[in-house]
């Protein structure tokens, strides 16, 4: 696998790569625990009649916020506010995603695909990591297939090392599920830790590393990237540790009466995110302002990409690694977000507090409410009952504000 680096000359080569974007890898320090946010599948579906009742503009100013000095504003939320519903599928694989180079006579294919919930969290790293399999090599024409968050990532770091890159897409990114993602850095529900291996969870270690420095380097509206504060709310105390504890700063647990929040347990700390629509935006200017080029393309076996003329081909199909390249292990995690107009006032993210994996993510785009994991399901349709559970489940946590 990949984690290691083979000798001081590749890692400073790779270093190399990815200093045109002003990164740096830090050294491995040390090793972490697990930290779960979402439960991993089945959400149970909550069959009470939706209320249109309106949480309004209160405030939890009775509590003092850790890390910011105003007060929490709850978000308006309400049926009749509801702009959009909206399904993603995310690429997830048990056993994590796939970084390799496979060889067919003479094609090469580097895979970086199978994110699960994780991918615009991972993506630099994860595409940091395909693009070293390419050390050693002269750089010529490179054919990216996918035009997602892995598709983009890679395609520039590669041109940053000197290839000339093709990106053959069926869809353009703003049709991509990197475009339905809520765009927290949280590289969560991406694995099962219980059948993926030591050497994945040390590869995921490693690109989460690399990750979050490239995504420290980008903040500021151009990237559409921020930090922001999170509560992760729960009703029994979180655990010590946590698998990416270390990039999670201002960590504070609050205790039942230290917060507005309808469950005893608040964990705050700092995260970033990462808006898809704008960050997608301008990875597709810099792409193309560095000579790069898209072609429309569907796929329909991996024969017919070995047509065309590149040698060397990086997979970044997500699900479409299914059909493509013969993955039985890669299936779609259905989920759905709930957009309400976007509220500036509400200046941080919420994770859990409720039935099933709930989340309030508040962009500059929307106010978006999620959310839905389901292994298996290809169904594209936002399902009504799901957004009557995610509706009145955040109304709930938000109505204790005073
Ligand atoms: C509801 C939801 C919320 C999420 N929230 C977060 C979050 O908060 N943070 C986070 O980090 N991640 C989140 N994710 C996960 C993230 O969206 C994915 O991990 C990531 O988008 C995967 O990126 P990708 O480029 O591999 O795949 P995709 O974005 O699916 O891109 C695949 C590309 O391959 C192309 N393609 C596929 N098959 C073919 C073919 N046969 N021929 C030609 N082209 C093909 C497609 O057209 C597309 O361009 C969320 C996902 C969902 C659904």
């Amino acid at each position: 696998m990949l984690a290691k680096w083979d000798s001081a000359k590749e890692f400073a080569i790779f270093n190399l790569i990815l200093s045109t974007l002003g990164l740096r890898i830090m050294q491995k320090k040390k090793t972490f625990g697990r930290r779960e946010i979402f439960r991993a599948a089945g959400a149970g579906v909550l069959t009470a009649a939706l209320s249109n009742c309106q949480v309004g503009i209160s405030s939890g100013a009775a509590y003092r916020r850790p890390y910011s000095r105003r007060p929490w504003v709850a978000p308006r939320i309400s049926t009749d506010n509801v702009i959009r519903e909206v399904v993603g599928h995310r690429p997830y694989r048990p056993s994590g995603f796939v970084v390799k180079s496979e060889q067919f006579d003479e094609k090469t294919v580097v895979h970086n695909y199978g994110h699960g919930g994780g991918g615009i969290s991972l993506s630099w790293g994860s595409s940091a990591l395909a693009v070293r399999e390419t050390i050693g090599m002269t750089p010529e024409e490179v054919g990216v297939i996918g035009g997602g968050v892995m598709g983009l990532t890679s395609a520039r770091l590669l041109q940053d090392a000197g290839w000339n890159v093709t990106i053959y897409t069926r869809d353009m990114a703003r049709h991509t599920t990197s475009n339905v993602a809520g765009g927290e850095w949280g590289p969560y529900s991406v694995h099962d830790p219980a059948v993926s291996s030591e050497a994945f969870k040390e590869q995921i270690q490693f690109a989460a590393r690399i990750a979050h420095h490239a995504f420290t380097s980008l903040g500021g509206r151009d990237y559409g990237v921020r930090w922001t504060e999170l509560y992760n709310l729960s009703e029994t105390p979180p655990e010590e540790g946590g698998e990416f504890e270390h990039l999670y700063p201002y960590r504070t647990d609050l205790q039942p009466g230290e917060h507005p929040f309808p469950v005893p347990y608040a964990r705050h700390e700092l995260t970033m995110m990462i808006e898809p629509a704008i960050f997608l935006r301008r990875l597709i200017d810099d792409f193309l302002q560095n000579g790069g080029r898209f072609v429309i393309r569907n796929f329909n076996s991996k024969e017919e990409i070995f047509a065309l003329p590149e040698k060397i081909f990086f997979n970044c199909t997500g699900l479409g690694a299914a059909t493509l390249f013969d993955d039985t292990e890669i299936t779609p995690a259905k989920g759905q977000l709930v957009y309400m107009p976007p509220d500036p006032d509400v200046d941080y993210l919420t994770i859990g507090g409720g039935n099933g994996n709930l989340y309030m993510f508040s962009r500059t785009d929307t106010l978006l409410l999620g959310g839905t994991f389901k292994l298996g399901d290809y169904s594209r349709n936002p399902e009504p009952e799901e957004t009557a559970r995610i509706v009145t489940e955040h109304q709930r946590i938000f109505s204790g504000f005073a």
